[in-house]
């Protein structure tokens, strides 16, 4: 397993919306070992394909707190089948947007299609943290970031601050 090196905002990788898997081989099974591998070295919860440059629709995710054990789940080709009324908030960070956090309302449970990683179609409800994330990770798939639930001059601030350490050197203030 390899931790991969995470992509992040202002990067227009993160904007590409990545593409259903059609088969699931030995690369796939390797992709999803390797965005494990990355999301508990950085102390995520949830990871999408995409945040580390490969747009494939696979996700994966682990919710639980960190005196509990591990409980990793993928989730592959994720749709989203039903979205409740009621909603809960949560503050949102992304391992794509470093120290970042943004307050988001989203549906408070939601039931999730997918295909396992033995092939197997699958239905999952999710409820509170969970629903959330699973939504955080499906908007990635579709090139949507939390930033996008920010108002344009909020986000541009943010992304201005992001993109300062890439500036380049014939950048002049008068
Ligand atoms: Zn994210």
């Amino acid at each position: 397993m390899t931790v991969k090196k995470l992509i992040t905002v202002p990067d227009e990788i993160l904007r590409k919306k990545s593409q259903n898997i059609e088969k699931i081989n030995q690369e796939e099974k390797k992709l999803i070992n390797d965005l494990f591998e990355t999301m508990y070295h950085h102390k995520g919860i949830g990871l999408a394909a995409i945040q580390v440059g490969i747009p494939k629709r696979v996700i994966v995710l682990d919710v639980q707190q960190k005196d509990e054990q591990k409980k990793p789940l993928c989730f592959i080709n994720p749709v989203i089948k039903h979205l409740s009324k009621e909603k809960s908030k949560y503050e949102e960070g992304c391992l794509s947007i470093p120290n970042t956090f943004i307050e988001i309302e989203r549906p408070k449970t939601c039931i999730v299609e997918y295909i396992d990683i033995e092939g197997k179609k699958k239905n999952m409800k999710c409820d509170d943290l969970l629903s959330t994330c699973i939504q955080h990770e499906i908007n990635h798939l579709d090139g949507k970031l939390i930033i996008d639930f920010l108002s344009k001059l909020k986000k541009d601030l943010i992304i201005k601050k992001l993109s300062k350490v890439k500036q380049n050197s014939d950048r002049i203030v008068v």
